[in-house]
């Protein structure tokens, strides 16, 4: 199948290497980065113009485009692709709006009935204190829009509540929500807007240093399968099917009744409680980086999968195929990030790690240089070690990055060691 991946992340490197290892496939990059380009053919289109990456799709005979990120989502590429007749993996951009306003996602969950933390919407300072007065810490304040991840606050730090309400409710309203205490998972479920077909569940790392000390980051690392979660469930697949029975389905069927089908991929951002499993967010797209630990898990079926939501034929597509392999996922990144990241260090190594048995680089801000690649932004690339065990994953991974040097390069030690 001709397939289009639009994107540039390794979020994206993990899903063209997906579609490689499973065979069969053409497939295009736009943009891509440096280590998509030495794997896949990579063009320089705007990915966020609608029409230009229809237009490109018509006349590249694709039979697939397959949309990585959130913006072009929003900017209305998958609406554009869909109107030139072209199957696209991606939600409309009225549907997307699941991910880039939380009051909508809760309208959602309510009436689909979605389990969730209960929130107030504040629109002033006062409201935001009246709220705060009412409930006890911790405090999670979220900015209503999209806010490049930098929207969410959980403090126990009234001054730092306040503060966070000030910078944002400019914005628009914010959303005050129960605090949910216990371990957070992602699960993927792709949809064609009526059927679900799950992944596997994974969990990432937020903060910048081990022990989950520092600033928040776009993730530093994840790991699947989940080892407590079959132990707390009995197994992964009956927290799976509690999820889609009780999250994925409703809320497919709740955007569909209200007008706004959603296909692509649903991402259910999950805290487990000791009240059962709550929503605290749903995205429009593969997360980045648990789709680089996702993955690698999947023997074949993923562009039959992917085509047939685009299609609205998931109930008609053959089952995805799992391997029992375990994937541990560690991030590079440039000194400075997540504030001002230093660029244009060279990046040594990738091709010794890459070399390793049960070892992938997947490349996110890099550049090819005059000299051999270069970081080109903060999150530089991921190192995913694959094996049998969680323990044997986590071991190629972090034997994979200590072959890189970068500069300055910060990277958690800790990834996975507790699972
Ligand atoms: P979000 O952007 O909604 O995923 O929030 C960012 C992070 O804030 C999440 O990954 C959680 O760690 C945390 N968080 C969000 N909502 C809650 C909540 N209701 N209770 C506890 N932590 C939360």
């Amino acid at each position: 199948m001709r397939i289009l991946v639009l994107g540039s992340g390794a979020r994206e490197h993990a899903i063209i290497a997906a579609l490689l290892a499973e065979g069969g496939h053409e497939i295009t990059a736009a943009p891509g980065n440096a280590g998509i380009a030495q794997d896949v053919e990579a063009v320089r289109i705007d990915i966020k113009h609608p029409e230009l990456v229809a237009e490109f799709a018509v006349d590249g005979a694709y039979a697939l485009v397959v949309i990585g990120p959130e913006a072009p989502l929003v900017a209305g590429v998958a609406d554009a692709l869909r109107k030139a007749g072209v199957p696209a993996f991606g939600p409309t951009k009225a549907a997307a709006a699941i991910e880039g306003s939380k009051s909508f996602a809760k309208a959602v969950m309510a009436r689909a009935g979605v389990p969730t933390g209960a929130d107030t919407t504040a629109t002033t300072l006062d409201e935001v204190r009246a709220t705060l007065d009412a409930s006890a810490p911790p405090w999670v304040l979220k900015a209503d829009g999209l806010a490049a991840g930098k929207g969410v606050i959980v403090t126990d730090d009234r001054a730092a509540a306040e503060a966070h309400a000030e910078a944002f409710l400019p914005d628009g309203p914010l959303l005050i929500e129960e605090f949910l205490a216990g371990p957070e998972v992602s699960l993927f479920v792709i949809t064609d807007g009526v059927h679900a077909v799950p992944l596997a569940p994974a969990q990432d790392f937020k903060r910048l240093g081990d022990g989950d000390a520092g600033p928040n980051t776009g993730g530093m690392g994840a790991y699947s399968p989940l080892p407590w979660l079959a132990d707390r469930y009995g197994s992964e697949q009956a927290f799976v099917d509690e999820v889609v029975q009780t999250v994925a389905l409703p809320t497919i069927r709740a955007m569909a009744d209200a007008g706004t089908p959603f296909t692509g991929l649903l991402y259910c951002g999950l805290i487990v409680t000791d009240d059962g499993v709550k929503v605290i967010e749903f995205n429009a797209r593969f997360g980045d980086p648990e789709t680089q630990v996702v993955l690698p898990r999947v023997e074949s079926g993923l562009g039959e999968v992917l085509l047939a939501a685009a299609n609205g034929s998931l109930g008609a597509a053959p089952p995805l195929v799992w391997s029992a392999t375990a994937a541990v996922a560690v991030v590079l990144a440039s000194e400075g990030y997540p504030g001002d990241p230093i660029t244009g260090r060279p990046i040594t190594g990738v091709d010794e790690a890459a070399g390793l048995e049960g070892v992938q680089v997947l490349h996110a801000a890099t550049g090819a240089g005059e000299h051999g690649l270069t970081a080109t932004g903060g999150r530089v690339l991921n190192v995913v070690g694959t094996g049998p065990t969680i323990a044997e994953a986590r071991e190629r991974a972090y034997a994979g990055l200590a072959r890189i040097g970068l500069e300055g390069g910060q990277a958690r030690t800790d990834i996975a060691a507790g699972a």
